[in-house]
């Protein structure tokens, strides 16, 4: 059963100071989820968790996590102007971007950031737009083809297709652009690859790993390159579902330390580090959706309307994502009520559960919707005017802290033209 972090009384409290809608985050479960993942990665010595800051953009989280020791994986101009406003720089920061506009390489090479190139030709447009090759530099691979794990009666455990992907080198690509990077100047690389999405296998990031760690090995003999970090990125997935059990990172970081023994140290690159750079893991479970029932209506279906929407969570909406609800007070009533539990929004998608089996819900009970910490708030749009919501941190000490205010009709006019 998925239990929410926070209680029925502390969100009685917090909804007096705060209305719903807003996404709360626990900053308990996020620490020591941070430190389990150090733990993890402890026996390679140059190993650093980069935050995907996409996931979470959000000042509070992004300290939070610097504390920890994480770093921060940006993707845009904005997320390198915020890792900047939150402390982060030089080799805090990973810029792991695709077509990337001339002004956010240039942002990226003033940070000192490390500079993660997706694409062959932007060797040449990194060296036209500052004017230099970065001596440390990193290269993203794109294998293609199919990814499959762990084939089971029910198919296979991970499967995504980077062959599908717009991301990355082909494997051709990257041993000419370490070639070509070499000659322009750079010293001491990198190599990232993302394969699959959200997985749910112990085995996916030492799979990804192997596949890594023998490709390095194969680049410093034909290209003379000195690997010094191998970056693992993003995709370790969590339960959305109760039925689904859980990534043990623990057991992620020995598959992973198996390969390294197996494949780097041989070779001679026992030296190498590792990076992550995880979001979702890092902070899915960590966060939630509170709301509102409002309205309960009664038509061919079943529908609670709450006061949250899509742009408040889009995964539903875009993906059919699960997100699993807990009404709060009624954890151990029977689930004998069957729900579309719906937002305003004018599009049928907006819909956080389809024919959900819950208890009995009644105008005024608070809702939770789990797993909103990564992916939530962030991809949240201005469709149909709503406003984007606050977001609230739980402290470990107890008490409750705004950490974003929610917008206001003011914000949503401030970039109309009127006359
Ligand atoms: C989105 C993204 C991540 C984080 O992915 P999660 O699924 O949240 O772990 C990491 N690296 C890159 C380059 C990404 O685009």
């Amino acid at each position: 059963m998925k239990k929410p972090f926070v209680t029925l009384e502390q969100l009685q409290g917090i909804t007096q100071a705060y209305p719903t809608p807003f996404h709360l985050y626990d900053e308990k479960g996020i620490r020591e989820n941070a430190r389990r993942l150090k733990e993890a990665f402890a026996w390679n010595p140059g190993y650093r968790e980069y935050f995907a800051v996409k996931a979470t953009p959000t000042p509070a989280i992004l300290k939070l996590l610097r504390e920890e020791g994480c770093g921060v994986d940006c993707s845009s101009l904005t997320e390198l102007m915020l890792a900047e406003k939150c402390g982060f720089s030089g080799r805090e920061i990973m810029f792991s971007s695709n077509e990337t506009p001339a002004e956010e390489f240039a942002l990226a090479a003033r940070l000192g950031a490390t500079i993660n190139l997706d694409d062959f030709t932007h060797i040449d447009f990194l060296k036209q737009t500052i004017g230099f090759i970065p001596e440390t530099i990193s290269c993203r691979f794109n294998p293609g083809g199919v990814f499959r794990l762990g084939e089971s009666k029910e198919g296979f455990q991970v499967m995504d297709t980077p062959g599908d992907s717009k991301y990355g080198f082909t494997r051709e690509q990257l041993f000419e652009g370490f070639r070509t990077l070499r000659s322009m100047g750079a010293k001491r690389f990198g190599l990232h690859a993302f394969l699959a999405s959200n997985t749910l296998s112990n085995e996916y990031y030492p799979a990804l790993a192997a596949i890594l760690f023998r490709l390095a090995v194969e680049l410093r003999d034909q290209t003379g390159a000195d690997v010094r970090f191998i970056n693992l990125s993003g995709g370790v997935g969590i339960p959305y579902r109760p039925d689904q059990s859980e990534n043990d990172i623990a057991v992620i970081g020995a598959g992973v330390r198996k390969a390294y023994e197996e494949i780097l140290v041989p070779a001679g690159m026992g030296d190498v580090a590792l990076c992550t750079e995880l979001g979702r893991f890092l902070l899915g479970p960590y966060g939630c959706l509170v709301t509102r029932a409002i309205h309960a209506k009664h038509t061919y279906k079943e529908y609670i309307g709450v006061d949250a929407c899509a742009a408040n969570l889009m995964r539903p909406a875009i993906y059919g994502a699960y997100h699993h609800i807990t009404v709060m007070g009624k954890e151990d009533a029977p689930c004998d009520h069957k729900y579309d539990v719906v937002g305003s929004l004018c599009e049928n998608c907006d819909k956080f559960a389809v024919d959900r089996m819950l208890p009995r819900i009644d105008r005024g009970d608070l809702l939770v919707i789990h797993d909103t910490g990564a992916h939530g708030f962030s991809m949240g749009y201005n469709y149909n005017g709503k406003l984007r919501s606050a977001e609230l941190l739980l402290q470990a000490g107890g008490g409750v802290r705004l950490i974003r205010r929610a917008e206001t009709p003011e914000d949503y006019f401030a970039t109309m033209v009127f006359e």
